[in-house]
């Protein structure tokens, strides 16, 4: 019922919207996703969810999910016919270059807090799943957070390695000077000290523009998330990718669960993706 119900909001939401756009005449070209409402067959369809973790402790906030919680959030996933993929798999899957298995499931981590490594790698590690960490190069080594030995160690443990800018600035802030230099050093720092190409970034705070996307493409990134609710598809910009935000809240395995299977029904109803 309540399945129902979300689907019959998200129609007038999209009709309503739809209307905006037409009237507005910007986005009157761009097809809206032909996916049927039941949410089953977009379940079916080539789509990433993109989950995005921050701390993985006991701390009492919402962005800190227990390391009881997380283990017990990736078994869900085994047990449910999900597929944890890496980032390079994402890619080559959203590209087109490579088939996405079914029910892919990308899990990242933004801001590279120290349990990243201390708590949530050995469990990775257990399970043999592959992750992305995207750290903030000027606080990597810093008190709370990983040091380049730990990310060096995360790496050869099947932990991608990219970049959340190198302080953490909002990019919608910053003069486009300052902006090219937060993706050009972060890059390079990563390169130096890890011996590998950072090809991901991830928005601090998810703030973005069109223009902003555009100059992370051309600082030579192969893509970058968002905070944006929803699933990764064929439909998605490769440089404002949906993610899924997971939080500790009063019963966090249900919220898990909620979100993680009404992402489809979000995604792909016409949800504008820009
Ligand atoms: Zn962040």
């Amino acid at each position: 019922m309540l399945r129902f119900a979300a689907a019959v909001l998200i129609v007038v939401l999209c009709a309503a919207a739809g209307m905006f756009f037409l009237a507005n005449g910007e986005k009157a070209a761009r097809p809206v996703a032909t996916y049927s409402y039941s949410g089953e067959s977009v379940k079916n369809a080539p789509h990433v969810l993109v989950l995005n973790y921050h701390k993985v402790d006991e701390t009492p906030i919402s962005l800190s999910v227990s390391p009881a919680d997380f283990a017990a959030q990736l078994r869900y996933l085994l047990e449910n016919d999900f597929n944890v993929i890496n980032i390079n798999q994402f890619y080559d899957g959203l590209t087109g270059q490579k088939e996405l298995p079914k029910n892919a499931v990308l899990i990242t981590f933004d801001d590279g807090y120290k349990d990243n490594y201390t708590n949530a790698f050995p469990i990775l590690r257990q399970l043999n799943l592959p992750a992305t960490i995207f750290v903030i190069t000027d606080f990597v080594g810093q008190k709370n957070y990983v040091t380049w030995d730990d990310l060096r160690e995360m790496a050869v443990g099947g932990i991608s390695v990219e970049s959340h800018t190198k302080t953490h600035n909002s990019l919608t802030d910053l003069t486009d000077e300052a902006l090219k230099e937060e993706l050009r050093a972060s890059k390079e720092r990563i390169k130096k000290e890890l011996a590998k190409d950072a090809d991901f970034l991830a928005y601090p705070t998810g703030a973005y523009n069109l223009h902003i996307a555009g100059l992370v493409k051309d600082a030579g990134y192969k893509a970058a998330f968002t905070v944006k609710y929803g699933n990764a598809d064929g439909d998605s910009n490769l440089y404002a990718v949906e993610r899924v935000p997971i939080f500790h809240t009063e019963d966090t395995m249900k919220s898990f669960r909620e979100r993680i299977s009404y992402t489809p029904l979000f995604s792909g109803n016409g949800w504008e993706k820009n």
